[in-house]
């Protein structure tokens, strides 16, 4: 199928209108790194670095871990790489740590909340980073931000790690892009000055929606009971739109929705600029892309909301069977 494709590999994601659309993708295992070149992904938008912690039976060393990101950032090739810092509880335990019994672990102990309240792991990620990037660019993304103040302790620590490294005498990334993921309602009514500071917002759609409509994302019985694009859902999406382009801080969508062909191009229409995904998804997302009109879809989707639909799918369907 992923044939099918091929011809299109190496072209840009440019919609009818002229609207260019970046597509990188997810990954998180040393597996997933010759996706990059045979997807043609433009960058890698979500390492899921808790999945190496995750493969192994104890906390890997601080050298496996330099060693791993320096594999990692040079099959990229300079191409951007964004490292999200450890996001275990919930859903993703590590073997060799307490178990914590949580009557709900989906809004328990988890992510940048284990990461600020025991920052041993988090210090020792970060360093292990910075002596990966060494004289590279370096954009390191938290997880599960809820409110302003997780990201600027996060962010302390990185401006803390990086003067200790310096005063060890480590060479240092060449630059350095913080940014904070959105899967919190709340995070996107933090106050504008957030906007302001942050390097970069990511939407980690697949949480923000289960806690959108209070839907497990987990538990099959609910999880399809709402849709995508569900008209309040595309609301918010385009709230969260809007207050980044106030800001001009950039913004990319990295749940699984940003992968369906459908999604994509809606979310494309709302103002997202930047898509990341399974590196199996670009071929299909870039070729739908290429055959839609941004404008009018963004049309079609406003005329379906105004008319009242729960959801714009019907009528994004019926635009796309007629284009
Ligand atoms: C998300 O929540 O959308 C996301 C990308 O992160 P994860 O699926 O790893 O929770
Ligand atoms: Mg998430």
């Amino acid at each position: 199928a992923q044939e099918r494709y091929v011809s299109i590999r190496d072209k840009a994601a440019v919609t009818l209108d002229g609207h260019k659309i970046d597509l990188v993708m997810n990954a998180g295992l040393m597996a997933d790194l010759p996706s990059l070149e045979s997807s043609g992904a433009e960058g890698v938008g979500l390492f899921r670095t808790e999945l190496q912690f995750l493969v192994r039976n104890q906390m890997p060393r601080r050298s496996e871990l330099v060693a791993l990101y320096k594999r990692v950032l040079d099959a990229a090739q300079g191409k951007r790489v964004v490292f999200r810092t450890l996001d275990i509880g919930s859903d993703k335990v590590l073997p060799y740590m307490k178990p914590n019994d949580e009557p709900n672990p989906a809004l328990g102990w988890r992510a940048i909340r284990v990461g600020l309240d025991k920052p041993g792991i988090m210090r020792m990620q970060l360093q292990a980073l910075m002596r990966a990037a060494e004289g590279r660019p370096l954009t390191v993304m938290f997880p599960f931000v809820a409110q302003a103040e997780e990201f600027r302790a996060a962010r302390n620590e990185v401006t803390k790690t990086l003067e200790r490294e310096r005063i060890l005498g480590h060479a240092l990334p060449e630059s350095l892009e913080i940014g904070a993921m959105l899967e919190t309602p709340s995070l996107a009514f933090a106050p504008q000055k957030f906007f302001d500071e942050v390097g970069f917002i990511s939407i980690g759609g697949n949480d923000l929606k289960q806690f959108f409509f209070a839907a497990d994302r987990e538990n099959e019985r609910v999880r399809k009971r709402y849709d995508s694009l569900n008209v309040s859902f595309l609301t918010f999406i385009e709230q969260i739109v809007e207050r980044c382009s106030v800001s001009k801080t950039p913004l990319s969508f990295c749940g699984e929705d940003a992968g369906r062909p459908i999604e994509a191009v809606c979310l494309a229409a709302m103002g997202m600029r930047t898509l990341s995904m399974r590196p199996a998804s670009i071929g299909p997302v870039k070729s739908l892309l290429m055959r839609v009109n941004l404008q009018d879809l963004r049309q079609v989707i406003f005329e379906s909301r105004h008319r009242g639909d729960q959801s714009v799918r019907g009528a994004v369907m019926r635009y796309l069977r007629e284009t």
